[in-house]
């Protein structure tokens, strides 16, 4: 019988976690694994402490996070634990070309699979993390097949996924799927009461943030400011309801212009920012306010709830949700943008 371990310090996703470690004391490990989930839930440090947990220096099925193999994991420079994905493909190329990469492209699995083939040089397991495996293009997934298939008995690969829908089926199937969920909100409320020491109000809020992506909680715990300007960028958002529409396509420029230039991670964050503020008006005006988001919010959101009508607050809501997935699709961004601008709701007269 396993004993119980704090979860290799990962919040939540408690079942992947013995999953992982039975099969490690059952020396049963799949030889590849495909962590699946939403931004922000975890994957990554899953994908690191599996890594750990493979090649610590000291007994049993756990990471002690306190030995030089696990350190140097943690620190990415352990020379058996090799990561690859948009970033690392982005740091080989020139500057112009990386922010316009979308894709992982077959010579990054080439490289990656050269590698895969030499023997482990200090640790036990050679581990091949790939993040970001849904932009593997086609040529880029028939090549991983092989390795897939029969890697060396030495080696475990990990792919790493925000949607593993994505994915060639012919990836997945050679995959153990973990799938990971975002975590219950009072989970997250929880684990910031007590091993960051927030204040119940501000655990609650921030939970109710996060949508239970842990990753992101801990980004906005260590950096208070982003916490600040997030506020500052949904009240601008909000602003942009009264703005004539020179104003509002004006805005939609700007931040096409930011996303072509490499920034489309904020892009996405601000989309998800103003949709998580509507659903939460919709929510309202709809009779379910105990589902809402921006808890510290609660008068704005019932002073808006009152002022749109059910129909267009929907409409909008799924514009934004469009609007994002458009620019996945690679379409042109400014397009995308100002298509969320002209579908922002009017207020009704009332
Ligand atoms: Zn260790």
């Amino acid at each position: 019988m396993i004993e119980l371990s704090d979860n290799w310090g990962i919040i939540g996703h408690e079942w992947a976690v013995d999953l992982l470690r039975r099969s490690i004391a059952a020396n049963r490990l799949a030889h590849a694994y495909l962590i699946g989930g939403p931004e922000g839930v975890g994957k990554a440090l899953l994908a690191l402490r599996l890594a750990q947990a493979l090649n610590c220096e000291g007994a049993g099925v756990d990471p002690c996070l306190r030995c030089r193999a696990c350190r140097r994991i943690e620190r990415g420079n352990h020379p058996d634990v090799r990561i690859a994905g948009m970033a690392t493909q982005a740091a080989g190329a020139k500057a112009e070309d990386a922010a316009r990469q979308k894709e992982l492209k077959i010579d990054t699995v080439r490289e990656w699979q050269r590698d895969v083939m030499l023997k482990p040089y200090e640790g036990r397991r050679r581990v091949f993390i790939l993040h970001d495996a849904e932009k593997l293009n086609e040529a880029a997934s028939n090549a991983m097949l092989k390795t897939l298939e029969e890697p060396p008995p030495y080696a475990t690969l990990i792919l790493v996924a925000h949607t593993a829908g994505s994915l060639l089926p012919t990836i997945v199937s050679r995959c153990q799927l973990l799938r990971l969920r975002p975590l219950p909100r009072a989970q997250v409320a929880r684990a910031l009461r007590e091993k960051y020491n927030l204040t119940a109000d501000d655990a609650e809020l921030l939970a109710a943030w996060s949508g239970g992506r842990i990753g992101w909680v801990l980004r906005m715990v260590n950096a208070p400011d982003e916490l600040a300007a997030r506020q500052d960028q949904l009240a601008e958002l909000l602003a942009l309801t009264d703005q004539p529409l020179a104003a509002r396509l004006r805005w939609a420029e700007e931040r096409a212009k930011a996303y072509r230039a490499g920034d489309q991670t904020a892009v996405f964050e601000t989309l998800d920012l103003w949709q998580s503020w509507w659903r939460d008006v919709l929510l309202t005006a709809a009779g379910c306010p105990q589902a809402v988001i921006h808890i510290d919010r609660r008068n704005d959101l019932a002073a808006a709830a009152a002022q749109y009508a059910i129909p267009d607050l929907h409409a909008f809501v799924s514009g934004i949700s469009l609007a994002a997935q458009r620019l996945r699709d690679n379409v042109n961004p400014q397009l995308a943008l100002e298509g969320v601008v002209l579908a922002m709701p009017e207020r009704q007269l009332r």
